[in-house]
Parts: structure tokens; C-alpha cells; sequence
């Protein structure tokens, strides 16, 4: 069944990605000559060196987005089938989330003191993901290394159980792959000693994670409820009720991930398969763009910030060190209480699943018709394409069936064409402002760039 069963003829591949990438230069000479002056005062013409790997080919400048739609400097309009790796799912300005954040900013975005708007975000995310107990940061990762930190507190242990294929952020913590059965950093710079506590299973493997904890203790299992940084992988039945048991049974704290997932289903997966967890974290997109982390916790967690006070009890300090200057500040609980409560509604959320059906099936029909043993995986608003005739249950499995150099010229093909779909690793998703044309238009670019590869014949200019 793996590895990929792509059919398509490598020097073709190759050929068309020499043509698109030609030209995908050749139309942006304002982002060419942007890169020039970018290079001198940043590596790689980047602000951050992500963006430089990201699209697989040279980066464009982006001035202005509207709906689901963003234009570079050179004036070409792009749909964003990637929502910026679903940061952007409310679209690039959402009118409620303009609103409050050009009325709050006039009025100060940072006051280093609570603010109301902090309580009722933390009460709608209450609700929506049945946690009591709201702490907030500026990204996903900065929520899933202080829920990490938390974690440690609470058991007094150090390791943590990942599973193959997550990606949880920025942290060393979390930045470790297994390589020969070896958790090694991922990279060079990133701390050894974090990859010394840390473990990796497959996912959907319970027996590896039951070995695990019965070998060790360990502090918390991270996992998200699908995996969604290699495509889709989805959870066999039990699963997370298996997880929920043994972390149980072994004293270890369960945090789900939903940093991702937050785009699939109102109130998360948490909420749509009533799942337990002791913390779920937030991040990336419940603030309409403006950056924003967040993590719940159950309230026998959230006692690791139980106050302490000095004899006098007039000091105060909490047991967990956790924070950041801007963390919590107005500005960005003032965008999530307008992002959650006028943007990302249960009818916006079934509105983008029914958009999602029908791009998955778009997508179907579009392999079917040419005869490809690929399948398709399904999730809500997203999609995406696995090169083989049954969708992976592990990392392992899809890992096989990659094939970045087919991804890759598609990317570009599209980004030709007026669709962005940046990321490699995840397929195309729907955001809150799309209408049915939006998918019309991804289905008719995918169907043209097969028909390139395969037939050899441009069905456009
Ligand atoms: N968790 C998951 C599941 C993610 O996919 C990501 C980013 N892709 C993060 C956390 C970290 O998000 P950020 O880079 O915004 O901190």
C-alpha cells in the first residue's frame, strides 16, 4: 500500500516546475528586487526562517488581503487555501475583529493588568472546550511550553511522550525527532539535554505509549486529536479514550493540541468528539489574525498556580513561573472576544464543513476521472491528497507515500494561477469568508495542473 503510488512521469515533474518556476519569477519583478534589499539586512530575505523554506520556491511580498483573498506586491491576487498555516481561518479582515481592535488600540493595547475582555474569552473558551482554567500567550507554542512547564509542575517529573509526525512549535522541548529508535534534537542549536526526556511513538500505537508510561514516569502526553502537520492522520476508534485511561493509570497529564484542529470544528475536536484531556492548548487563529496563544485546564491542574503568601500576606507568588510581557494583553483578548463570539459561530463552522465536503469530493472526482490510486483525506474544511490507495494511520505511513517534488510543483503551478497553498505538509482548507466559487476555482487549477502532468498539454496560458 506505501510507498506513494505516484504514476506521473519524473521528467515531467521536473520540466514543469523549470516552466512555472520561470515564470513565476519572471511575473513578480518587484518581489525579485524586494528579496535584493531583504538580503542584505536579513538572512535569507526573510524576517523569520521558516518563510524562506515554507513555499518551496522564492518568496513573494504581500501588501494588503481581503476575505479570503491577498495581494502581493505585484499586484497578483492570491485565494489562500492555506489560511498562513490556518492562522488566517476568519480571513485577512474579518469586519468584527477590525472593528474592536481599531477601537481598542486607540485606546491603549497594553497595560500589563487584567482586562475584562480576558474574562470573557476565558469564559467562552470555558464553554467551548469544557476547561475551567484559561492562561494566555502570544502563540501556540509559548501556550504548549508553558502547558508542558505546568505539566512537570504538577507530577514532579520531567519526560514527555510525543507521538511521530507532531509538530508542537518553537521549543526545544518539542523540536526532536526519533531517528533508529534515538530522540535526537531536530536540528543543530536545539538542546540535547531536552531531547533526553523526551519519548516517541507512533500515533494510533497504544501498546508503544502503554510501554512507555509502565517503563517510566512521565509527565504529560502531547497529541493533537488528528494529526495535521503530515497531512491528515486520523484517530483509530479508542484511541483517545485508550490515551485518557492510560495517563490515568500512570499518573501522567494529557494535553491535547488543538492549535490546528480550533479550525475544524466549533469548540475544537474536543468539543465535536467529546474527548478528555487535562489541558488542551490554543494558538494561531481564535483572534481573528492577531497574535494570540492560549491553554484550559481542568481545575485539579490549574492548582499548580495556587497563590502563596508571605508571613505578612501582603506578597504574593504563584508555584509555576509562566508569563511574558504581552502575554494576555488588551489588544489581542479584545480581537479573540470579537474572533470567537461574531466570527467563529457554530453556523460559520457549518458553513466551511459543508464547503469542505464539497471540495473533498471535488478532489475525489478529479483523481477518479484519471484513474490515480491516490486517496483523499477528508476533515471537516480540509482536505488534502495521500499518494496511495488507503490513507496512513502513522507518521511512518504517510512519510512513505510524500512525494515533495510532485507537491512542490503544484504549489507553484497554483501560485501561478492565483491559488496559494503554501505549506507542503497540509492540503487545502477552507476559511470562514470562502463561497462556493472559491472552491469551483481550487477544483478547476488542480484539475488543469493534473491534466499538465499527465497529458502534457497547457490548458491555459
Ligand atoms: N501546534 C501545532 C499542532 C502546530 O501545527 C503549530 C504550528 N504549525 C504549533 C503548535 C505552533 O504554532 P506557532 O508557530 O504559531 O507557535
Amino acid at each position: 500500500m506505501f510507498p506513494n503510488t505516484v504514476i506521473i512521469d519524473r521528467s515531467r515533474i521536473k520540466k514543469l516546475r523549470k516552466q512555472e518556476e520561470e515564470r513565476f519569477v519572471a511575473e513578480r519583478p518587484r518581489s525579485s528586487e524586494l528579496l535584493i534589499q531583504a538580503n542584505k539586512c536579513m538572512p535569507h530575505g526573510v524576517p523569520m526562517s521558516w518563510m524562506a523554506s515554507l513555499f518551496d520556491h522564492q518568496p513573494i511580498f504581500s501588501t494588503e488581503g481581503e476575505g479570503a483573498y491577498f495581494i502581493d506586491v505585484d499586484g497578483h491576487r492570491y485565494l489562500d487555501m492555506g489560511q498562513s498555516d490556518l492562522s488566517t481561518i476568519c480571513g485577512f479582515t474579518p469586519a468584527p475583529v477590525v472593528k474592536a481592535v481599531t477601537q481598542q488600540m486607540s485606546k491603549g493595547c497594553q497595560f500589563l493588568t487584567p482586562c475584562e475582555a480576558a474574562i470573557s474569552v476565558a469564559n467562552e473558551l470555558a464553554e467551548r472546550f469544557s476547561k475551567p482554567q484559561w492562561q494566555f500567550t502570544l502563540s501556540a507554542s509559548s501556550a504548549n511550553a508553558e502547558a508542558i512547564r505546568v505539566a512537570r509542575r504538577a507530577t514532579g517529573r520531567e519526560t514527555i511522550l510525543l507521538f511521530d509526525g507532531k509538530y508542537h512549535g518553537h521549543l526545544d522541548d518539542t523540536l526532536v525527532v526519533s531517528r533508529n529508535g534515538k530522540v535526537e534534537p531536530l536540528t543543530e542549536g536545539l538542546s540535547s539535554l531536552a531531547s533526553k526526556n523526551v519519548r516517541i511513538v507512533q500515533y494510533n500505537d497504544l501498546n508503544a505509549v502503554e510501554a512507555v508510561l509502565k517503563q517510566e514516569p512521565v509527565a504529560c502526553v502531547i497529541v493533537e486529536p488528528v494529526l495535521t502537520n503530515v497531512g491528515i492522520i486520523t484517530p483509530d476508534p479508542g484511541f483517545h479514550q485508550g490515551l485518557w485511561e492510560l495517563t490515568r493509570a500512570h499518573g501522567a497529564v494529557l494535553i491535547h493540541d488543538e492549535t490546528h484542529t480550533h479550525a475544524f470544528a466549533f469548540g475544537g475536536l474536543t468539543n465535536k468528539w467529546s474527548l478528555n484531556a487535562d489541558i488542551v492548548t490554543l494558538g494561531k487563529n481564535f483572534a481573528g489574525g492577531v497574535a494570540i496563544g492560549a491553554y484550559g485546564m481542568s481545575e485539579g491542574i490549574a492548582n499548580v498556580f495556587s497563590k502563596e503568601s508571605d508571613t505578612d500576606g501582603t506578597t504574593y507568588t504563584t508555584s509555576a513561573l509562566t508569563g511574558g510581557t504581552l502575554f494576555g494583553n488588551v489588544l489581542s483578548l479584545t480581537a479573540a472576544d470579537a474572533a470567537l463570539k461574531q466570527v467563529m459561530t457554530k453556523s460559520a463552522y457549518s458553513h466551511i464543513t459543508k464547503l469542505g465536503g464539497m471540495l473533498a469530493d471535488g478532489i475525489e472526482a478529479i483523481v477518479q476521472d484519471r484513474n490515480l490510486p491516490w486517496s483523499v483525506q477528508r476533515m471537516y474544511c480540509r482536505s488534502g491528497v495521500t499518494y496511495a490507495p488507503n490513507l496512513p494511520r502513522t507518521a511512518e505511513e504517510a512519510f512513505l507515500s510524500a512525494d515533495a517534488e510532485l507537491n512542490g510543483v503544484q504549489r507553484i503551478y497554483q501560485a501561478n494561477r492565483g491559488v496559494w497553498e503554501a505549506v507542503s505538509s497540509a492540503g487545502p482548507a477552507i476559511s470562514f469568508p470562502m463561497v462556493s466559487d472559491d472552491i469551483e476555482l481550487y477544483l478547476k487549477v488542480y484539475a488543469d495542473f493534473l491534466d499538465e502532468l499527465l497529458l502534457g498539454e497547457s490548458t491555459d496560458g
